[in-house]
C-alpha cells in the first residue's frame, strides 16, 4: 500500500515537473521569437539607413563621373551593376568607368570618422572625436573580388584596374598608407583623367565592345530571370523606353563610324547612355 502511494507521488510530482518545463520552453521560445523578429526589424531599419548613405555616396559619385562624359564616347560609365557568379553568388559593383586609358571599378564609402588601414589589413578602422570605433572589410580586399570576376567575365583580355572613393573627402595618406588607388571624391576626375599605365589605349571599337559586354553580363543570371529579363527589355521597347536607363528612344543619325549619316534608334540620355537598338 505504501509503495503505491509513494509511487503515486512519485509520478505526481513528475508530472508537475514536466508542465513546467513545457510552459517554460513556450515561454522562452516565444521570447527568443520576439528577439528574432525585434533584430530583424532593427536590422532591416539599419539596413535601410546604410542603403541610403550608400545610394547618396553612389549619387555623388555619378555626379563627377558625368562631368567627364562627352559624345565622343571616350569616357563612359555603368552604375549599380548587379550580376550573380557562377558559384551563384550575387554581387553588385558600384561603378564601372570605360575610358581611352583604362577600365575603372570603382567601390564607393559613404564613412566619416578618420579612416585607418592598409593594403594587407583584413579590417580597416573608423574613428570618431568621442573615441567611438567601428571597423569595415578592407575595400581593397572587397572591390578585388569584383575585379576578379569582371576580368573573368571579359575573358581576360582586359585590365581592370580598381579604385576605392571616399565621398567624405575623408582619406588623409597618413592614416592609409601606401594605397594609391584609394582616394576622395574631389580627386576622382583628375585621378582618371591623368590615369596612364603606360601600354593601355582603347579605341572608340574597343569601347563600344566593353561597354556592351559589361551590359551582357548582368544578363548573366538563372534561365528563368533571364527570360524574365529579355520579356521586360523588349516590352520597354515596344513603349519606346531605353532598356538599360529607361530613358526615351530616339531616331538619331550616325555622326562617325562607317554609318555616319545614317539614322538609327538610340537613346534620348545619349552621351550618357550608349544604348542602341539594333534594326533588322
Ligand atoms: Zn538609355
Amino acid at each position: 500500500m505504501d509503495i503505491l502511494i509513494i509511487f503515486l507521488v512519485v509520478i505526481f510530482v513528475l508530472l508537475i515537473r514536466q508542465n513546467k518545463r513545457t510552459t517554460k520552453d513556450n515561454k522562452s521560445e516565444k521570447e527568443s521569437k520576439s528577439k528574432s523578429t525585434q533584430e530583424k526589424q532593427s536590422k532591416a531599419a539599419s539596413k535601410t539607413i546604410y542603403q541610403k548613405i550608400g545610394e547618396y555616396g553612389e549619387l555623388k559619385v555619378n555626379e563627377k563621373l558625368n562631368l567627364l562624359v562627352d559624345d565622343e564616347g571616350l569616357h563612359r560609365y555603368i552604375s549599380d551593376l548587379t550580376f550573380i557568379d557562377s558559384d551563384g553568388n550575387s554581387h553588385q559593383i558600384d561603378h564601372i568607368a570605360i575610358r581611352e586609358n583604362g577600365i575603372f571599378c570603382i567601390e564607393t564609402k559613404n564613412y566619416g570618422g578618420w579612416i585607418f588601414g592598409n593594403e594587407y589589413q583584413k579590417k580597416w578602422t573608423q574613428t570618431f572625436p568621442n573615441r567611438r570605433r567601428f571597423y569595415f572589410l578592407n575595400p581593397l580586399k572587397q572591390n578585388q573580388s569584383h575585379v576578379n570576376y569582371l576580368s573573368k567575365a571579359l575573358d581576360d583580355k582586359y585590365k581592370i584596374n580598381s579604385i576605392i572613393v571616399f565621398v567624405q573627402n575623408n582619406i588623409d595618406k597618413s592614416r592609409v598608407k601606401n594605397c594609391p588607388n584609394v582616394i576622395n571624391l574631389k580627386d576622382l576626375n583628375n585621378y582618371l583623367e591623368i590615369y596612364n599605365d603606360g601600354s593601355t589605349q582603347y579605341s572608340l571599337e574597343d569601347i563600344n565592345e566593353i561597354y556592351d559586354l559589361l551590359f551582357d553580363i548582368q544578363s548573366e543570371i538563372t534561365d528563368e530571370e533571364h527570360i524574365e529579363n529579355v520579356q521586360k527589355i523588349r516590352m520597354l521597347i515596344e513603349e519606346g523606353k531605353c532598356p538599360r536607363c529607361g530613358g526615351e528612344i530616339v531616331e538619331r543619325i550616325a555622326k562617325r563610324g562607317p554609318n555616319a549619316g545614317q539614322k538609327f534608334y538610340g537613346c534620348s540620355n545619349f552621351p550618357k547612355c550608349w544604348y542602341k537598338k539594333n534594326i533588322k
